[in-house]
């Protein structure tokens, strides 16, 4: 009995690693096709500087709606993308557009950089930072309104490349920014604050969440935002759901807040609305 349920389990248990196998097959077929006929959206997502309670930036967030398959998350689709390269046809994508998104509220009067999510296997690409200022050029979009967030997985790895690292110096010196976002979810994350060109660290939603739930977390954030401000870096806390975190997060000093409290991502039109209130 205990052999054949054993057994069975076996059977079931590759039969669910061949669904993830054909799933990820169609994903690849469709999203080739999304990409052809730019058939991907972007969201933006406002970042709140606490300071003033105005906007001050937005973070562009891929959406993709397929008619086959229906909705697929980016956390479902950006790893397939990075496994089967397409990821650098969604990077120059989202690129593109956020290039002529922040023209067009420059044009309407409306400071606000955009934030851009960039793997590392888009860096791997020896012409990566050609490619992002030859966009640039080609949109009239000056280089100040985009900033680029990388993962700790991402400093990690750029750290023991050389390449990658004189690529983003090049774009550091162009003008773009380098945001560390999901922070202090990797490991030796504090090497990297001062390692690599940044300006800007993202406290990962999960110490947001936990900060009102544990006396503990709470006093690490506090404690990540001393020293990210003692180092001179900008300190953003994301994934603020609520007024008891948003209020905590202004009393310890926190920088900017980018969360549902504030705002879901959105179309550039919701975001061009809140731009002119206050929070
Ligand atoms: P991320 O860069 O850390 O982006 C923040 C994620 O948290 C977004 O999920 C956003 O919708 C979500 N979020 C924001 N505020 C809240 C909140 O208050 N509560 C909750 N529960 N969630 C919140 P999304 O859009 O599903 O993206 C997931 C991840 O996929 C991103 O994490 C980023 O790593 C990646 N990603 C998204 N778009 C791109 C892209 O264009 N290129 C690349 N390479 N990666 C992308
Ligand atoms: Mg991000
Ligand atoms: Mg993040
Ligand atoms: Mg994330």
């Amino acid at each position: 009995n205990v052999r054949k349920a054993g057994g069975n389990s076996i059977m079931s248990l590759s039969n669910e690693a061949h669904k993830a196998l054909s799933r990820q097959a169609l994903i690849e077929k469709r999203l080739l096709l999304a990409l052809d006929q730019k058939n991907l959206n972007v969201l933006y997502q406002p970042q709140l500087d606490m300071h003033t309670g105005k906007i001050i930036a937005a973070e562009a967030l891929v959406r993709w709606m397929d008619e086959e398959i229906g909705v697929v998350t980016p956390d479902e689709l950006i790893p397939i993308a990075e496994e089967t390269g397409l990821i650098h046809s969604i990077g120059s994508f989202v690129l593109e557009q956020a290039c002529q998104q922040a023209l067009t509220w420059q044009d309407q009067g409306i400071s606000l950089k955009i934030s851009i999510n960039v793997s590392i296997r888009e860096f791997r690409d020896k012409n990566m930072a050609r490619s992002i200022l030859e966009t640039l050029e080609r949109t009239k979009c000056p280089a100040n309104l985009i900033q680029i967030e990388i993962t700790e997985k991402f400093a990690l790895e750029a750290e023991s490349e050389t390449a990658i690292m004189k690529q983003m110096r090049q774009l550091e010196q162009e003008g773009i920014v380098f945001v560390l976002d999901d922070f202090g979810t990797g490991y030796a994350s504090f090497r990297y604050m001062q390692l690599l060109p940044l300006k800007t660290v993202k406290i990962d939603a999960t110490f947001i969440r936990a900060m009102t739930q544990s006396e503990k977390t709470e006093q690490l954030v506090r404690g990540i935002i001393q020293l990210a401000k003692s180092m001179q870096l900008i300190v953003l806390a994301e994934g603020v759901e609520t007024a008891e975190q948003f209020k905590l997060l202004k009393d310890f000093g926190c920088d900017l807040v980018q969360g549902y409290y504030v705002c879901k991502p959105t179309t550039a039109n919701d975001v061009k609305g809140l731009y002119h209130q206050k929070l």
